[in-house]
Order: C-alpha cells, then sequence, then structure tokens
C-alpha cells in the first residue's frame, strides 16, 4: 500500500487510513486471541457521520451534510475559522504559540517517535504528530494563496471539500493534547496545539464538539453545577453517605466541612470522583482530618466539581467554567485551592486560569502533590507502616500534571515512603506516555470510539504497566496497584484493565495516591482498599 499523503484527506475513499499492524504488547498479551478485534464501523454511521478517515467515530457532533449547500456551509464556516486563529482579537492569547507551531516546522520528524498514537498503530501514517499540521498547512496555503501551479508546488496541493474538513475534524481527536511531541521537537513546536486549534474551530466556529465534552460535560456544568449531574442536594447526600462509610471502615466519625467560610483550604475534587471512585474523597477527608488542617469543600455551583473541559476543544466554555469556579472559591474567602487528584484540572486551574484570575481575583491555585510529601514524607504527620502496602506498586504520571506544569518529585517522594514494592514505568516523569484517556478520550464513549482508545492510544500505557510488572504478571495471587492520581486516567486505566482483562486474569488494580497512604495508616485494621479487603460492597 502507498503511503498515505495529507492530499489523501479530499479524495474519494472510502476509508482513507486502516490500522493493519498494532504495536506488539508483552507477556501474556503476546500470544493470539489475547485482545478483542476492532468493531467495523456501522453502515448508519458511515451514512450519518465521519467513518472515512479510519473507521471510527470520535467526534458524534460532526454529522454528513447531505445537500451540496450543506457541504459548502461546512467548508465556508471551517475556512472562516481558520481566517480566526491568525488574528490577535479573534485568537486572544493564543496567537503567538500557534503562529510559532504553524510556521516553523522543519519536517525532521523527530516528534514521530515520541508520539504513542503513532507508534501503536504501528506508524500509521495519519496519526503521525505533523500529518495533521500539514493538512491544516495545505488547506492554508490554498485558501490564502490559491490553486495555480506554483502555489501547488508551495504546499497548496490539497482539495479542500467537505470530506478534507470532515476528515480532518475526526483527526483532531486521534490526539491526546499529551505534548510528548512537542518536548523533544528541537524547534519546540507543539503539534498538540495544532490539534487543538483545529478543534476549536469545529466548536467555536461551527457548533461541532463531541457531545461527552460539550453537551453532557461543559453545558450540564454549567446547569447543575457539575459535569456528572450532581446537583448540591445530591452533592450534600454523597458526602453523608461517604461520612457513613468512612465510619463503617474506620470506627470513627469524620465530619467533611462543607462551606465553611475563610477557611484555609478549599479542596476540590473532579466530581466524578464521587460516583465512580468516591473511596478517593474519603482518603482526602481522612487524610486533612488527621493532619488537622482547616479545609472545607463547597457546595456552591461549580465549586465542588474542578472540571473543565474547555481545555480541550474550546477558550470561551474554559473560560466560563474557569471563572465560575473561582467565584466560587472566592465567595467562600478561602485563603487558597487544593486541586486533588485530576490532572486537566490542574492546568485548567493553574496555568490557564492565569490569564483570568487577576488583580483581586487571583486566589492561589495549588496541587495536592506537594501537600501530601509534606505531610507524609517531610513532617511525618502520620503514623504509617509501608508493609501493609507490601505488593508491586507502579505510577502514571498524569501529562497534564507532569509533563506540563514539572510537578514530578512529590509523588515520587510519597510512594517511596509508603510502598516497599514500588517500581517505576519506562520510560518516566517529564517522559511519561499518556494512559490514551487525555484530552477527552476518557469520557468519549461514542460508536466504537472506545476501540481505538483501548487498543490504540491507550496501547503504549497498557504495555507499560505490563513490563512494570513483569516480574509477577502471571501470578494470580500477587495483587498489583497501578497508581494514578489523576480522575480521568483512572478512567482510561479502568477501561484498559477491563478491555484486556487484566483485572480478572491476572490481579492488576488501579487507584489513587491517597488511597495508598490512608491504607498505611496504622490506626485502622481494616484494609482501605477494596481489592485488599473481604467486604467489597463499601464506597
Ligand atoms: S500531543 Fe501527544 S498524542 Fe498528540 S501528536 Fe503529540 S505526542 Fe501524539
Ligand atoms: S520535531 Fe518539530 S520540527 Fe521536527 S517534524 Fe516534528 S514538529 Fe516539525
Amino acid at each position: 500500500m502507498s503511503k498515505i499523503r495529507p492530499q489523501d484527506m479530499g479524495k474519494p475513499v472510502e476509508q482513507v487510513c486502516q490500522i493493519e499492524n498494532l504495536m506488539p504488547l508483552p507477556a501474556p498479551y503476546d500470544k493470539p486471541g489475547m485482545e478483542p478485534d476492532f468493531k467495523a464501523p456501522k453502515d448508519s454511521w458511515k451514512e450519518n457521520y465521519c467513518a472515512t478517515l479510519d473507521g471510527f467515530v470520535g467526534n458524534d457532533t460532526l454529522t454528513r451534510p447531505k445537500t451540496k449547500e450543506e457541504q459548502d456551509e461546512m467548508v465556508k464556516k471551517f475556512l472562516s475559522g481558520l481566517e480566526k486563529l491568525f488574528n490577535a482579537d479573534t485568537n486572544r492569547g493564543m496567537l503567538q504559540p500557534f503562529m510559532l507551531s504553524f510556521e516553523y516546522c522543519a519536517k525532521c520528524n523527530t516528534c514521530a517517535d515520541a508520539c504513542h498514537v503513532f507508534k501503536s498503530s504501528g506508524e500509521a501514517e495519519i496519526y503521525r504528530p505533523i500529518f495533521r499540521s500539514e493538512v491544516l498547512r495545505k488547506i492554508y496555503q490554498k485558501h490564502k494563496k490559491g490553486g495555480s501551479l506554483v502555489n501547488r508546488f508551495l504546499g497548496g496541493d490539497i482539495d479542500i471539500n467537505y470530506e478534507t474538513v470532515m476528515r480532518l475534524g475526526e483527526l483532531a481527536y486521534r490526539c491526546n493534547l499529551c505534548r510528548r511531541c512537542a518536548q523533544t521537537c528541537p524547534l519546540g513546536l507543539d503539534n498538540g496545539l495544532l490539534a487543538r486549534e483545529i478543534r476549536k474551530i469545529f466548536s467555536m466556529e461551527m457548533g461541532i464538539a463531541p457531545k461527552p465534552l460539550h453537551e453532557s460535560g461543559t453545558m450540564k456544568q454549567l446547569a447543575t453545577g457539575s459535569s456528572t449531574g450532581i446537583t448540591k442536594d445530591a452533592f450534600l447526600d454523597l458526602i453523608e453517605f461517604m461520612e457513613d462509610d468512612l465510619y463503617e471502615l474506620t470506627g470513627k466519625k469524620y465530619k467533611v466541612p462543607v462551606d465553611k467560610k475563610g477557611a484555609d483550604i478549599l479542596l476540590v475534587h473532579n466530581a466524578g470522583e464521587y460516583m465512580a471512585w468516591p473511596e478517593n474523597p474519603a482518603a482526602f477527608t481522612i487524610i486533612m482530618e488527621e493532619a488537622g488542617l482547616n479545609w472545607t469543600l463547597s457546595s456552591d455551583m461549580i465549586g465542588y466539581d474542578n472540571v473543565n473541559y474547555g481545555l480541550f476543544y474550546d477558550d470561551v466554555q474554559g473560560k466560563k467554567i474557569g471563572a465560575a469556579q473561582l467565584k466560587a472559591a472566592k465567595d467562600l474567602g478561602v485563603r487558597r485551592i487544593i486541586q486533588a487528584e485530576c490532572g486537566h484540572a490542574h492546568k485548567a486551574s493553574m496555568v490557564s486560569q492565569d490569564r483570568i484570575a487577576v488583580g483581586a481575583d487571583n486566589i492561589p491555585r495549588e496541587s495536592c502533590l506537594p501537600l501530601l510529601e509534606e505531610l507524609v514524607v517531610k513532617k511525618k504527620v502520620f503514623k504509617l507502616d509501608p508493609s501493609r502496602n507490601n505488593f508491586p506498586v507502579t505510577l502514571h504520571d498524569p501529562c497534564n500534571i507532569v509533563r506540563m506544569m514539572g510537578i514530578v518529585q512529590p509523588q515520587r517522594n510519597v510512594l517511596k515512603a509508603i510502598a516497599p514494592q514500588f517500581r517505576e514505568m519506562t520510560p518516566h516523569g517529564v517522559n511519561n506516555y499518556c494512559c490514551g484517556g487525555g484530552s477527552g478520550f476518557a469520557i468519549m464513549n461514542s460508536f466504537n470510539f472506545t476501540d481505538f482508545r483501548n487498543k490504540v492510544s491507550s496501547r503504549m500505557k497498557f504495555k507499560q504497566i505490563l513490563n512494570a510488572f513483569q516480574d509477577t504478571i502471571e501470578d494470580e495471587n500477587t495483587p498489583k496497584y497501578v497508581c494514578a492520581p489523576c480522575s480521568n486516567c483512572k478512567g482510561a486505566i479502568r477501561d484498559i484493565l477491563e478491555f484486556y482483562q487484566a483485572t480478572a486474569k491476572f490481579n492488576v488494580h488501579y487507584g489513587g495516591l491517597v488511597e495508598l497512604i490512608v491504607n498505611a495508616m496504622v490506626q485502622f485494621d481494616k484494609p482501605f482498599m477494596e481489592f485488599l479487603r473481604d467486604d467489597e460492597d463499601m464506597f
């Protein structure tokens, strides 16, 4: 098969790319039949969405235009949005980084080796980090300079039709925005940023964004207070249930402070934790209370959910959520906000909100990880028995916390103090690979997109997990724990372990950092983590 080129994006072919040679996995997944096959796209998906890129449908609002007028309108809107990227007024704060990445690529392909999607797919050409950037460059060149022979030679050799536009809209959702490619680029170019800029055109100009991110995420969060749909009353009920479970597990009555005016710390979780992993906010409660900290949760609209999906696809939506989150903290009069274990919330809150929170609106925002290190390692506030965590533990580095914010060591120092069998993944720290759920993939479950996530974008992470546990992977009596201090990463890792049946077959578990800390506390008789207990129905 000849090499796929950016010019092929507009060609009338049924599917531009078919993944054929997935990256092999280590033992015991090196044998045939150990992983489910891809599900082919159904005819109805092909008819109504864009399954013509690689057979997956990730963007479930990118519907196929039915008439010539609708097709032309799609192209027109895309080009209008593209032009806005090049204007300081319509691409506020992003013009300079966008232009740097758009204009100066040397095509050296150093970035390709860094990209887990490209490598996991068996180096399928369309996932090469510069492939989508090149499509964008060609469209711009042709749009601005026309289709003359000279201009085609200068890069404008592409058909700007609705198929090109639709496929590019899908291709923007084959990148985890993990920025591992940007870290290796000798010129500092960021192909992840360009993928996000394409997403912005679709969302901000064309009203097209995956429902899990926009409709069920941002819009629900603005309407109810949380992307999970947990209203304030439901949130308060969940806190009561959590207190009851904590009493049952520890024999101690913990009272979770809610809406405590003037507290030192406003602790904010990804609200998904309360639904999917309530043991995580429960463990935080024990830690904050046992350390005697002056802290609170907020029950205010948006004050209890640090999710900000705008980070992944839309500047305006990101700003709306960020401003509402800061207002909730301001109204409580807290001294600082501490982000619990959620990677994208770290970045949205600490990096992106720096552009929103100026002057009196600016409340310090911090990561929970240095605080945990201070309590566990530096001040030794708790009596801990590491032998309670005497099973293999490895650490996943959430891209948004580690590579993009440089918070590398605190979580490791904690693990070294509480987990005797801690071992690193290879590579790790700022060189980590994304869990495959980054940039919203963890919650994008439309059609057959989960196949892409589990078999392609999460494949490198699964390989790393298997390699980290090679010494005991086939010993089903030895529990193994992937520590992932991020809600979205946990969601992706949960799905990998289920998809490959790694928990059922090989006793591989996952969870956060605080659960391990509490599990090591000597004052509790029962293990904190469910997979170590007999009574499995708590939390
Ligand atoms: S940001 Fe990550 S997923 Fe996207 S192209 Fe770069 S390395 Fe690949
Ligand atoms: S490493 Fe940088 S300069 Fe080289 S191809 Fe990738 S983006 Fe272009």
